[in-house]
């Protein structure tokens, strides 16, 4: 099996506070024998989970990013009861140009795994996450937005996975980022996810859509790095008073999800993009939602794009210019009460 060619100075054995980072050999025109310097932190201390903590696996989206180089800064070594491995800009590539996509290899990374170590450099990073970082983690938490195409409520989402144990680790540790909805979520636009290799590998996973787009509000910002704290308190590697919706005098979390094709609606037309109702807003089956718009025909009545069905606008189009084809709207549905039992309760098959 060829290894990595991935180097780091940091040595995972040693407890304390290391910052150095994820050297990936690559090519360009100006240098033959190029390191990309992907910047990453440990910091070890006493008994505990192993707790990776990952943004910018799309490069354009920032208030993760933000939220873990403030932690690298604030978190004391004597805070931590296990180990934190903190990577702010995991694809280093993109976060740099503000793209969705690397702009050394045109890849997806969050489309690029399990990876492949003799891969592009895209394929390289996920093949390392993969085969050294996940397998040394208990908790694998990797902090998203929309990126500049997409405008989410801010929310923490997860897969709905199999193993009743791990579904329910996965749950507890999505409630504690105290977010107003909680998301399920179904993988429209392919395969190689970074969390569901993570979930693949049994790790608890924690993920976010935290807005999106270039604007990101105070208040999404706070909840970025409040909730981020809270999920490290929660799973153990960081000390401190849990806080939950009930203690932060907040109505409990709303379970939503989106897992049938007929929940993501694609715009029918290319325009300008309108949209009827803000994300979070409640929408009845047949609801005018969205209009698309045509410049070279200001005559024309726009395009309307109604709610196939009742729901709760998770998220939608950021950009206002729109291509036929794009994400319009993501419609989510209450979670089924059988469905929140799980959450809570381990069932033992009898
Ligand atoms: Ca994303």
């Amino acid at each position: 099996m060829p290894t990595s060619p991935i180097r780091t100075g940091i040595d995972f054995s040693q407890p304390g506070r290391q910052l150095g980072s994820l050297s990936v050999p690559y090519s360009y025109n100006l240098s033959g024998w190029s390191q990309l310097q992907i910047p990453m932190a440990t910091i070890g201390h006493g008994e505990g989970p192993t707790v990776l903590v990952m943004a910018g696996n799309h490069g354009d989206e920032y208030p993760g990013q933000i939220a873990i180089m403030r932690l690298l800064r604030e978190l004391h070594d004597e805070d931590i009861s296990g180990r934190v491995i903190l990577i702010p800009a995991l694809n280093m590539p993109a976060a740099k140009a503000s793209t969705r996509l690397s702009p050394v290899d045109g890849a997806n990374l969050n489309r690029s795994f399990p990876g492949d170590p003799e891969g592009t450099v895209t394929q390289i990073i996920a093949d390392y996450l993969t085969k050294v970082l996940f397998p040394m983690s208990d908790v694998v938490i990797d902090l998203h937005t929309g990126g500049r195409g997409v405008y989410f409520f801010p929310c923490a989402h997860m897969h709905l996975v199999d193993d009743p144990a791990q579904r329910q680790r996965m749950a507890q540790a999505t409630l504690a980022y105290n977010t107003d909805l909680a998301f399920l979520y179904s993988d429209i636009a392919g395969n190689g996810l970074l969390p569901v290799e993570a979930e693949n590998q049994g790790k608890t996973v924690v993920t976010t859509e935290m807005g999106g787009g270039e604007v990101t509000p105070r208040a999404v910002h706070k909840l970025s790095q409040q909730g981020l704290r809270n999920v490290l308190i929660h799973v153990g590697v960081l000390v401190g008073k849990e806080e939950t919706r009930a203690s932060l005098g907040l109505s409990p979390t709303r379970w939503v999800q989106a897992l049938d094709k007929e929940d993501y609606l694609f715009a029918p037309e290319s325009g300008l993009f309108e949209s009827l109702v803000d994300v979070g807003g409640d929408v009845t089956a047949g609801q005018p939602i969205g209009a698309i718009h045509f410049l070279e025909r200001p005559d024309r009545a726009p395009t309307i794009i109604e709610a196939p069905s009742s729901g709760i606008v998770i998220a939608h189009r950021g950009p206002t210019v729109t291509q036929q084809g794009d994400i319009a709207f993501c419609l989510a549905h209450d979670v089924p009460d059988k469905i929140i039992d799980t959450f809570t309760s381990v069932k033992v098959e009898t």
